[in-house]
């Protein structure tokens, strides 16, 4: 009996001794597979956010293509625009997206051809700033006597109002961009672009004296990025009062080519030789150094050939991408 029940007892714990190991292992199993489980989420949650990533930047890139892909008159193939890198940061107050353009030619409407022998005018246009390189711009400008339009953002900086007034001084003609530039809240609703638009004359004129009377749609009068069809923008600016300009000439500084200036002349120059009346679109943004480079060889080489070089006022021919009573693109 003692010696059974012995055995008994060492059974018994024996069997105590692998449900304990059972329950161990067990324990130990769900530990590692609770482990095993939080690694697993922890990598798949930095692959989400880095994949997120990408696919924000794609998204950026592709609606900045769509942006520049706006910009043609008479031909509506969606040639890769872009203005600058999507990657690009900007301060506060600085615009969040170019205008883009890739092409370089325009076929203008009937009309505005260049005949041989007529005397060529052309309007250098200066979008996206001021900047700290629309000082040398000016410099430039002042150097050969020349006058150019300024199609502004809005920025309250002491020194972004000095340029304002120092365009104004100095006989160009200060003109309406976007005070944001930011095409998602502009191109909202007529509403949002309405406060824009008027946020933006109002610190003209605080800061100047002068309303502004032209205005320059960001991407162009017929970009495809606004919700909102444009001829409602274009109804309720000439309703205002204004006149709105598009060009027919890029230099090219807005694309994401990494253009020379001797490009950016080529373009302007094969660009204006079509034409009788030429709005050149260029840009004094902060990361637009070229075109300072270029702005110098171009006017030499413009005056050289006896073109007028002209401010934009009541008189310059209007260049529309599109007009109030165009069809629906
Ligand atoms: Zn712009």
């Amino acid at each position: 009996m003692d010696e059974s029940n012995s055995g008994g007892v060492r059974d018994a714990r024996r069997r105590r001794q692998r449900i304990n190991r059972m329950k161990t292992t067990i324990v130990a199993t769900i530990a590692i597979w609770m482990l095993v489980s939080m690694i697993v989420c922890v990598a798949l949650t930095v692959k989400v956010v880095g994949l997120n990533h990408k696919i924000n930047r794609i998204l950026d890139y592709y609606e900045e293509q769509l942006k520049s892909s706006s910009v043609t008159m008479d031909d509506t193939d969606v040639s890769g625009k872009n203005e600058g890198n999507s990657e690009e940061v900007f301060a506060p107050g600085e615009p969040e997206e170019y205008d883009t353009d890739t092409k370089t030619q325009y076929t203008d409407a009937e009309g505005n051809r260049y005949v041989t022998g007529e005397q060529q005018k052309v309007y250098l246009t200066f979008d996206d700033g001021p900047s700290d390189n629309t000082d040398e711009i000016l410099d430039v400008l002042a150097e050969y006597q020349v006058k150019a339009t300024f199609f502004v953002v809005g920025k309250t900086d002491e020194h972004s109002k000095a340029m304002y007034r120092r365009i104004v001084e100095e006989g160009h003609t200060l003109a309406l961009h976007s005070y944001s530039h930011k095409y998602s809240s502009i191109y909202q609703s007529l509403d949002a672009y309405k406060k824009d638009l008027t946020k933006l004359s109002d610190l003209l004129y605080d800061v100047t004296g002068v309303r502004p009377k032209y205005v320059r749609f960001p991407g162009g009068s017929s970009n495809r990025v606004s919700n909102v069809d444009m001829r409602e923008f274009i109804k309720y600016v000439t309703d205002e009062g204004y006149k709105y300009f598009d060009w027919n000439v890029v230099s090219g500084d807005a694309t994401n080519q990494a253009y020379t200036s001797e490009d950016l002349v080529d373009n302007v120059m094969s660009g204006i030789a079509n034409y009788q009346t030429s709005i050149v679109l260029m840009h004094d943004a902060t990361n637009k150094t070229s075109t300072v480079e270029a702005l110098r060889t171009v006017i030499e080489q413009l005056q050289g050939m006896g073109v007028e070089l002209l401010p934009i006022d009541d008189n310059t021919k209007e260049i529309h991408h599109m007009e109030l009573n165009s069809e629906k693109n």
